[in-house]
């Protein structure tokens, strides 16, 4: 465009132009840092609560000595590992910048104005985000009144404009999962162009036999793909590394959309000391199911209503009185992630940071009315 076909001055906007699809989309909202008293703990985003290991912390030392070179950009040892460990071909991974990250990508891929993207609701609170900035329509089936995904709802919701379906299994933030024969189900009744996500980003934590693992639905499945994430039972959220498994050609789309270096030499040298450290990581995972067990036995005697959960949290409806337990509990010296007028998720962490939970909702209960 030459000089002259420019709009006059005066009747330009005023700063760069934004596409509209950003307007309105909601700010993610972190769970909140502990408080600063000592003792204080944060229960706000299902993070690990115990540092790395040695192992893997004195890989990510030494990755560091390397940070004036770009990582690798195929992270060829974490996919070698990451094929072994999982038995998947090499060309069905693709590692990204965290599973939100690689979420974003699966997205970038299929979906942009005009199409439909479908998920539960309430679920991960990433999704509506990422789908806006897509340009996509976000279809929002709500969950049944047990806190489950709505799979008849969620398969009768597609239509000729969906592109992308993300299942969250377990649910974030409610914890409760799917079962493979109501999976099974709603993926046989999807149409083969639809991408299907599952989202187990808490796969470690199920310990219900029921619930299945994507690895063996994905397989004879062109259409399904599976999130993985180091940021949860692994322990290493602060460094941005999961993955999907795909078959192509979504693995090749991930390839093509990946930020060009986005994961970092000490991601990817601290996931495959992860993975080579696994045991150790999976008796601490071990440890905090058997708090979960505690923690949603506690409050079912106390007389909450606790939605069994795969995963490193507990939700509690608590409707108009959310913010009022949030508060008490910040208080009390765990900070908790309050949903508005819907809920509270709090994340299984020390036994210590379980206790004063079970405490406070104890006297909360004591004090409201509450479901
Ligand atoms: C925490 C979480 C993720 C993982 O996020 P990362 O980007 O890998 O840290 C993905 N999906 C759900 C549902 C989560 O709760």
């Amino acid at each position: 465009m030459t000089a002259s076909s420019q709009e006059p001055v005066s009747e330009r906007a005023t700063g760069p132009r934004l596409r509209a699809a950003l307007d309105g989309i909601p700010a993610y909202a972190p769970g909140r840092p502990a408080g600063d008293g000592p003792g204080a703990f944060k229960l706000s985003s299902n993070e690990n609560p115990y540092p790395p290991l040695p192992g893997v912390l004195e890989s990510a030392v030494a990755a560091a000595g390397q940070l004036n070179r770009y990582p690798d950009m195929a992270a060829a040892a974490l996919l070698d590992e990451l094929s072994e460990r999982f038995a998947v071909p090499l060309g069905h991974l693709s590692v990204g910048t965290g599973s939100v990250g690689v979420a974003q990508q699966l997205l970038q891929a299929t979906a942009g104005p005009g199409d439909e993207v479908i998920y539960a609701w309430r679920s991960f609170e990433a999704y509506p985000i990422i789908t806006q900035i897509s340009g996509a329509t976000s279809v929002r089936v709500p969950l049944t009144a047990g806190e489950e995904h709505d799979l008849t709802a969620m398969a009768k919701a597609v239509t000729e404009r969906t592109r992308l379906i993300f299942v969250c299994n377990p649910n974030n933030p409610t914890g409760v999962a799917i079962g493979r024969a109501d999976l099974e189900r709603f993926l046989d009744r999807v149409p083969q162009d639809v991408l299907v996500v599952l989202d187990e980003a808490y796969r470690e934590f199920v310990r219900d036999e029921r619930v299945p693992d994507g690895l063996d639905l994905y397989r004879d499945r062109p259409n399904v793909c599976v999130l993985r994430t180091f940021s949860k039972a692994y322990g290493l959220a602060g460094l941005r590394v999961g993955f999907a498994v795909a078959h192509e050609p979504v693995a090749e789309a991930l390839r093509k959309t990946a930020v060009p270096f986005g994961v970092s030499g000490v991601a990817q040298s601290a996931a495959v000391a992860s993975l080579r450290s696994e045991p150790a990581l999976l008796a601490r995972v071990d440890t905090l199911v058997a708090e979960r067990s505690r923690v949603a036995a506690g409050l079912a005697e106390q007389g909450w209503t606790v939605p069994e959960s795969q995963a490193n949290f507990v939700w509690l409806r608590l409707g108009d009185a959310t913010a009022a337990f949030a508060a008490a509990c910040e208080e009390a010296g765990v900070t908790v992630r309050p949903f508005a007028g819907e809920g509270v998720r709090v994340s299984v962490g020390e036994r210590q940071a379980n206790d004063i939970l079970l405490r406070t909702a104890a006297a909360f209960r004591a004090g409201h009315e509450v479901a």
